[in-house]
């Protein structure tokens, strides 16, 4: 039975999560084969993949190179002496019998990652470890009536797993954190992250405990969560079905489970193997990976700032809003955008305004990443400045700059705005004359204001926006009337 609000009150929700991300690399991990995106089966597989006799591995120093960018940007130390395991297990989309792991010494140990959340907080997960390994093929179950296939091209691919403690505590912090993974792994070149092809799943170990307790409960593992949504929702069910289970006198059941997107539930798969079912053992066809000072040094120099730090910059000194700060953080051409296009604006939230705004909506319409913008952050902000100089309204800059600056992305906005006839009638000056001309041909009107009909202010806006045949700024003009109007009265 499904358990009330009340009782699932009373439980405390446990999850730690591992984290399979497909390294982007030319080659695989121990064969040198190319990495396959969706070429017809088995057409990127070697003998060393087909476990053929004979056949040696040989480590990807690539894969090693993104295992080090992922752990020293999230501040991992680095094993200066780490090795492979086996893993043995028998499985038809595993031709070796095992699969090569590391277990006793992993490359990367410990590390945080800072997840930020919709509020404007952030929290912290420790890692426990994060491990290079190779990955199985594909058994597919769906496609011949009498036979399971089998399509190794995935066989052997580069996989960080990223293992963390038991530190979430809610379906939303684990998604939070998912996404968290996928964007960082993202900034780093590390994986293309894409959940809908595979290159980046997740495990989820979920236990649930009476919230004054002071152990954690047995914990059941749902594999294979490629979906953000998937995820959530196989916890919060997880998290039902173990109180429902305590509350009627039952116990959980250390399990391997798997979810079903179709019925929305999760069913056991198999009891949990221990360590000791896999016979790990050291690898010995391959050598151990030492890792260099002087190399990791090389590398924590080539990182970028990862997206958190970003989002508390954006959030904390430049005062923009969480939702927008979030959508500025997605991406690292998006940021960086941003970045340099606030440098030159000097004020942070116009530059957000005008990228979420009129750029991104001519990013969506044309279907095409902000590298492909074709004005630059330069010109940009020298539009910006025109609006903000009071020299063309808001609405002429989006509406009738912009495109011309889209049409001729080379040229100066400013000499484009003035070859356009936008700048005509905004100068201050031309407007002060033009407002106190103004005021000598209509003393009455004038008179009447200063006695008190302040809403003759609207009229004398409606005569000089005629003066200037609508190409002033609306907001100057104003300044500019209730300016004068005001004087010695
Ligand atoms: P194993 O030895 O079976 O690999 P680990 O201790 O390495 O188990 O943990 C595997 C994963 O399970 C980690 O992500 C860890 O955070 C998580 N985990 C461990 N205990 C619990 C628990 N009681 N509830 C939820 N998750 C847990
Ligand atoms: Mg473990």
């Amino acid at each position: 039975m499904k358990p009330t609000a009340e009782v699932l009150a009373q439980y405390q929700t446990v999850i730690g999560l591992e984290i399979h991300i497909q390294l982007q690399t030319q080659t695989k991990v121990f064969a040198s084969e190319s990495m396959s995106f969706g070429e017809d089966p088995n057409s990127s597989v070697s003998a060393v993949t087909y476990a053929h006799p004979g056949t040696l591995p040989n480590p990807n120093l690539a894969c090693i190179d993104q295992m080090l960018r992922l752990g020293l940007a999230l501040g991992c130390e680095i094993n200066p002496y780490s090795y492979f395991d086996r893993k043995n297990y028998f499985y038809p989309d595993l031709p070796k019998g095992y699969q090569v792991t590391q277990d006793q010494a992993p490359l990367c140990l410990k590390g945080t990652v800072e997840v930020p959340m919709p509020d404007g907080s952030s929290f912290s997960v420790h890692l426990d470890r994060i491990h290079l390994e190779e990955d199985a093929g594909k058994s597919i179950h769906d496609q011949d009536p009498h036979y399971t296939l089998v399509d190794l091209n995935r066989a052997g691919t580069g996989l960080a797993e990223m293992v963390t403690n038991p530190d979430l505590r809610s379906p939303e912090q684990a998604g939070a954190m998912l996404s968290e993974v996928r964007r960082i792994v993202r900034y780093l070149g590390v994986s293309d992250a894409n959940m809908e092809r595979g290159n980046l799943r997740c495990d989820a170990n979920v236990s649930v405990m009476l919230k004054d307790a002071t152990e954690y409960g047995t914990r059941v593992e749902v594999k294979n969560l490629n979906s953000i949504n998937f995820l959530q929702r196989a916890i919060q069910y997880e998290v039902e079905r173990q109180v429902g289970l305590i509350e009627s006198g039952g116990r959980v059941q250390q399990q391997t489970r798997l979810w079903d997107a179709r019925q929305q539930k999760t069913y056991a798969m198999r009891d949990k193997e221990t360590a000791q079912d896999y016979r790990y053992f050291p690898e010995p066809d391959m050598l151990p990976i030492v890792v260099s000072e002087e190399k990791k040094e090389e590398i924590r120099v080539s990182l970028p700032e990862l997206p958190v730090s970003r989002f508390h910059q954006y959030v904390d000194k430049m005062g923009i809003g969480v939702n927008e700060a979030m959508t500025l953080i997605e991406d690292l051409p998006f940021a960086t955008y941003f970045e340099q296009l606030a440098d030159r604006v000097g004020e942070g939230k116009v530059a957000a305004n005008w990228l979420l705004g009129p750029v991104r909506t001519y990013l969506n319409e044309h279907d095409i990443e902000v590298s492909d913008y074709p004005v630059t952050q330069e010109n940009l902000a020298k539009l910006i400045a025109l609006v903000s100089g009071d020299k063309v309204s808001f609405t002429v800059a989006r509406d009738q700059l912009l495109p011309a600056c889209l049409e001729a992305p080379q040229a100066d906005p400013n000499i484009l705005a003035e070859k356009m006839g936008l700048l005509a009638g905004t100068d201050q000056d031309e407007l002060l004359v033009a407002m106190q001309q103004l005021m000598e041909r209509m003393p009455d009107e004038v008179k009447r204001y200063r006695q008190g009909k302040k809403n003759l202010a609207g009229f004398f806006v409606g005569q000089m926006m005629k003066e200037f045949k609508g190409k002033a700024d609306p907001k100057a003009v104003n300044r500019v009337v209730r300016q004068e109007l005001e004087k010695d009265s």
